[in-house]
């Protein structure tokens, strides 16, 4: 069976899950080096997926996402990441 190329499989980089774009959740870091959540997926630049909050935790301290995006991300930054992911979780349910 020949999967269309559109239908494209994610890994979530705190635990390795594998999934379609809809369940998991990208961040990205953009041209200036800055990483933000990115809730529509399309924003450009590098993009690195979790499947949830405690996945992206263990990413950064892992130091995965920050491999992931070819870039550093101090505490803070990733405080704020993990913000804006919980905010946005918080508003789809
Ligand atoms: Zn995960």
């Amino acid at each position: 069976m020949i999967e269309p190329q559109a239908k494209r499989v994610r890994t979530c980089i705190g635990c390795g899950a594998q999934s379609g774009k809809a369940s998991l959740h990208r961040f990205v870091r953009s041209a200036d080096g800055t990483v933000s959540f990115d809730p529509t997926g399309r924003k450009p630049g590098r993009g690195a997926y979790v499947c949830s909050a405690e996945c992206l935790e263990s990413a950064f301290k892992a130091r995965k996402l920050q491999r992931a995006l070819k870039c550093g991300i101090d505490q803070g930054s990733a405080e704020g990441l993990m913000a804006d992911f919980l905010e946005a979780l918080g508003s789809s349910r």
